[in-house]
């Protein structure tokens, strides 16, 4: 067995892990980062970017459908799934080799192998033949990440029913696919299996598709989904789904009625659950609740030494809150004056068309706090928008009432996910409507529905 000593051994080399040992490189330490696959994690390799590739895709074949109003003839057109599978898998590749060249360009070690903590100082790591070495470190950050949440009901089998690392690699379209759960995940791939000419139905339990986000974008998305002809379901509960040699049957039940949907296949999207077995918390006695590790403000378990962040220490599940929390502990580890992450602004992106994306307190939310004023832009307003074929959506603001502050901002459209960052660092500086509606956009560009979407707030948008 050999030893070696760091400064920080960091368990999962995924979006909270690899960016926690180039900060801590950075920041003059000896990080060492222990990963079973390729860095990058699922968001890397089966998750964002993989999905971003395919659902590029589907908004072409979109696009291509109306090719006529570009006054382009596409005769013939045939769609390759098995092509947009390995343009996808490729993006991935370059990605991971790229985190690989950064961490070595930041002389961070990985060592492959599953990691286990021995104490609070010592990891132990097997690797694919079965040899053991440890690592030996001051401290010790558990970045594990998460995996698609298991039910018994809904026995996933890679085949028929089958979960969104199976989905992305499907190389025949279904005929008809059930996703279970609208979140991002069932969202996202029911807009890109409907490209490929799959009869979608989408089963949502709770009232609307994206239900944690505000409840007209959610409305909005769901018109948008119809007139894709995806079908939905939502106030709907799975109970069971079962595979047979013919497809799958999913027993629902919505307004005290039981339905069945017959489908090829079955997608289960109803969430995640924490890789936080077989790494040794138990025996080190880290508490966990429901399977994610508990810390505190700076990311400490119970026991002093060990460390966790990302999708192990629960939700909001996401790629960036992963790096924001990996940044932020080394940071603190190295003694610097760091300030607190700001949960309550994280944006959150889907990335179907129209894309949505949000930050802040929704509608509801913010009403139940104090006075406000919305004001939505419609895309349709906007030049740009106009002139590259893209009318669906809007732009909607929440302001307090008495200074104008952005409490929330929601985007439903083209490009949504990359406007949506300017209303983020507006946030941070808690910028006023007046502020932003002061600053000059660029025209023609999506971002004017930002400047006029907060001049509405005082009731001075012009394009309306
Ligand atoms: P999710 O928690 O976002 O959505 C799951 C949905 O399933 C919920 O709306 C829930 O109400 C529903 N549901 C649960 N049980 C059900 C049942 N029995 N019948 C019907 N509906 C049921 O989970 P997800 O979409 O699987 O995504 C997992 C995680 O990954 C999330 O945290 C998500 O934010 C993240 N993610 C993010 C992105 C992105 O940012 N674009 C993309 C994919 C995944």
């Amino acid at each position: 067995m050999s030893t070696t000593k760091y400064d920080v051994a960091i368990i999962g080399g995924g979006p909270g892990g690899y960016v926690a040992a180039i900060r801590a490189a950075q920041l003059g330490k000896k990080p060492v980062v222990i990963e079973k696959d390729r860095p990058g994690g699922v968001c890397l390799n089966w998750g964002c970017i993989p999905t971003k590739s395919l659902l590029k895709n589907a908004e072409l074949i979109f696009t291509l459908q109306h090719a006529e109003d570009f006054g382009i003839s596409c005769d013939n057109l045939s769609f390759d799934i098995s092509k947009a599978v390995d343009r996808s898998r490729k993006a991935a590749e370059t990605l991971a080799g790229g985190v690989e060249f950064l961490l070595k360009k930041n002389n961070v070690k990985i060592v492959k192998g599953h990691g286990r903590l021995k104490s609070a100082s010592v990891v132990e790591v097997t690797d694919a033949e079965g040899q053991a070495s440890e690592i030996h470190a001051e401290s010790v950050v558990v970045s594990t990440g998460s995996r698609t949440k298991a039910i018994p009901v809904i026995p996933v089998d890679g085949s028929r029913i089958i979960d969104s690392t199976d989905a992305m690699q499907l190389r025949e379209i279904p005929t008809s696919m059930t996703i279970i759960g609208g979140g991002a995940i069932g969202v996202e791939f029911a807009y890109f299996f409907a490209a490929y000419g799959t009869k979608v139905t989408i089963v949502e339990m709770l009232p609307h598709l994206l239900p944690l986000e505000d409840e007209e974008i959610s409305e909005q998305l769901e018109k948008s989904f119809a007139k894709l002809g995806i079908s939905i379901m939502t106030g709907a509960r799975v109970e069971k789904a079962e595979a047979g040699s013919g497809g799958t049957t999913v027993a629902i039940s919505r307004d005290n009625k039981t339905e069945t949907i017959y489908s090829d296949i079955t997608l289960m999207a109803v969430g995640r659950d924490p890789n936080s077995e077989d790494i040794g918390l138990e025996e080190l006695g880290v508490e966990t609740d429901r399977g994610f590790i508990k810390v505190n403000d700076g990311y400490a378990t119970n026991v002093p030494g060990v460390y966790a962040i990302g999708d192990v220490v629960g939700a909001p599940l996401l790629a960036h809150v992963a790096s924001a929390e990996g940044v932020n502990l080394m940071e603190r580890l190295a003694g610097h004056e760091t300030n607190p992450i700001d949960y309550g602004n994280i944006p959150s992106c889907t990335y179907c068309q129209p894309q949505v994306a949000s930050v802040g307190l929704t509608e509801k939310a913010a009403a139940e706090q104090g006075e406000i004023k919305v004001f939505k832009m419609p895309y349709r307003s906007s030049g740009k928008a106009v002139a590259v074929g893209h009318v669906e959506g809007m732009v909607k603001l929440i302001a307090d009432a008495k200074y104008g502050e952005i409490l929330g901002a929601h985007i439903i459209g083209y490009d949504a996910t990359e406007l949506i960052a300017e209303l983020c660092t507006a946030r941070t500086l808690e910028t006023t409507a007046a502020e932003i509606r002061q600053t000059i956009h660029a025209h023609p560009t999506l971002s004017e529905l930002v400047m006029e979407a907060a001049a509405g707030i005082d009731g001075e948008a012009i394009h309306i």
